[in-house]
């Protein structure tokens, strides 16, 4: 077959981080049902993970693999357990672990002369990959996993550093040149905006990458963001094209079941316990895969949710404290009383698959934007908890355009470990969700959400011809390219 009428063939290089590595896979399955062939780049670590996630679309007939790159973690001084961002546990790490990943280049060189894919899928976090591309003569998409709101605000913060005109770090400004008059404050901002450290560089180059790739792929949907998404096009003058949610490939049990890592609770189980509930009667608790609070902290989550009166599943990331059996952020006899109330699930948590069950009111949520996007699909209002990333730009999203959720009050962005809530804030924003008029409003609006994100992924809906169009384009471009040799 030539190459022109081929099907076209996608790498799809996700960032070494379950937050990441998660919306990709669904993204190398979408563009796989929609006839490409989709090969996903994964490291030996994650390859099993990788290959259960695909292996119903694979068992479909669907074209789609995985390939594999190595981390040079011993040439950065890792040990070799430290294979994924959310293992890193110091900054130090954090820092060697980003330079491991850099020097992937040459591998992902190799395998692009290899299997002569038409176009790379690749995570911002991957700048370097565009020269590749170039070089290989192909395109390169960016994927920020984020919302067209926070990418933007991002960069106008980034670019007009409103932060630098405060008297001080409490005080709010507003967003320049952005709609929706959107205030933030310098406490609230990532830490290398606040401040020129080694990651602001990066992130420099991060953006000039973007300015140079062929475009992005926005893990979102035209109708929920309509203003953001014409101002990243118009005034940040970036092609975009938004093909989410990803999460809605997922369509059977199975697969919301086995999204990221394995559950630390049976699915059956899970279901059981969440059927025998009321609609609407039960808030879900869950920070991501990044966050992780210190005892203190859990301690209050759990004083607050059994004051709040109201049935929860919290999960709680298993940290050094969890694994020594010493658990001394429970309070006395917690969980023989909150035995029918309560499910506390340690690890991880089939997320889509709880989120999906009507008995889900509501969700407290570190605001990561998967995380985000999951309620909104599954119309469940919000309580924002914003930690670190771009996460309280999300809040903004979520509270101020979308009233879609309430704030639990965190002021400070603090990298990965959490600014410090008390459980009486805990108790009012939970109840606020889950009962009363303006619980019932925020459901209503989070309902009519989750039906437009549904219609955007159907045939002939926004974010399906989106798509559509996207792949008519890498064709065009293919045979561009074609004529050029
Ligand atoms: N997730 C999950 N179970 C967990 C924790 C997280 O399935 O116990 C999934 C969640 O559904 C989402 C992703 O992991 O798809 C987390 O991404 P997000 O952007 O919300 O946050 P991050 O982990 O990147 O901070």
């Amino acid at each position: 077959m030539d190459r022109e009428s081929r099907q076209l063939h996608i790498f799809f290089f996700p960032f070494v981080a379950p937050g990441h590595m998660i919306p990709m896979i669904d993204m190398a399955k979408l563009f796989a049902m929609r006839g490409c062939k989709s090969t996903l780049i994964a490291t030996p670590h994650d390859e099993p993970t990788f290959l259960k996630s695909i292996a119903k679309p694979r068992d479909s007939g669907f074209d789609i693999d995985v390939v594999t790159v190595s981390l040079p973690l011993k040439d950065v001084g890792l040990p070799e357990d430290c294979d994924n961002l959310n293992k890193a546990a110091t900054m130090d790490m954090h820092r060697q672990f980003m330079r491991a990943v850099m020097m992937l280049d040459r591998q992902l060189e190799l395998l692009i002369e290899k299997l002569a894919p038409d176009c790379l899928i690749s995570d911002m976090f991957l700048p370097w990959t565009t020269e590749i591309a170039a070089k290989c003569g192909i395109p390169r998409l960016v994927f920020h996993g984020t919302s067209a709101f926070s990418v933007g605000g991002t960069e106008c913060v980034r670019l007009y550093e409103p932060h630098k005109k405060v008297l001080c770090d409490s005080e709010p400004f507003v967003i320049p040149n952005f709609p929706g008059e959107i205030t933030l404050s310098r406490m609230q901002l990532q830490d290398f905006v606040r401040e020129e450290t080694e990651f602001t560089k990066f992130y420099a180059q991060v953006k000039e990458s973007e300015k140079r790739s062929f475009g992005v792929v926005m893990n979102s949907f035209y109708e929920l963001e309509p203003a953001y998404a014409k101002h990243y096009s118009t005034f940040l003058g970036r092609r975009s094209w938004f093909i989410g949610p990803l999460s809605l490939c997922n369509e059977e049990i199975e697969d919301k079941s086995h999204r990221g890592s394995q559950a630390s609770i049976d699915q059956h189980e899970c279901l059981k316990w969440l059927d025998s509930k009321q609609p609407n009667s039960v808030i879900y608790i869950c920070f991501g895969s990044m966050a992780n609070f210190n005892a203190a902290q859990l301690h209050e989550i759990a004083v607050g949710l059994e004051a709040s009166r109201q049935q929860f599943i919290w999960v709680v990331k298993k940290d050094p404290i969890v694994e020594e059996g010493k658990e001394e952020w429970l309070p006395d006899g917690y969980e023989s009383r909150i035995r029918n109330k309560g499910l506390i699930i340690r690890g991880w948590a089939p997320q889509v698959l709880i989120l999906d069950n009507e008995a889900i009111g509501g969700f407290v949520t570190h605001c990561g934007w998967n995380s985000i996007l999951e309620a909104i699909t599954a119309g469940v209002p919000m309580v924002t908890w914003p930690v670190a990333a771009e996460q309280f730009y999300n809040e903004k999203l979520v509270t101020r355009v979308l009233q879609i959720g309430v704030n639990v009050g965190v002021k400070r962005w603090v990298r990965y470990f959490g600014d410090s809530v008390k459980s009486d804030r805990v108790v009012e924003a939970v109840k606020r969700v889950l009962v009363g008029e303006e619980a019932g409003e925020m459901r209503r609006r989070t309902k009519a959400l989750s039906e437009m994100a549904r219609g955007a992924v159907e045939e002939g809906g926004s974010s399906w011809s989106d798509l559509g169009a996207l792949l008519q384009e890498l064709r065009l471009q293919r045979l561009a390219s074609q004529k050029k040799i």
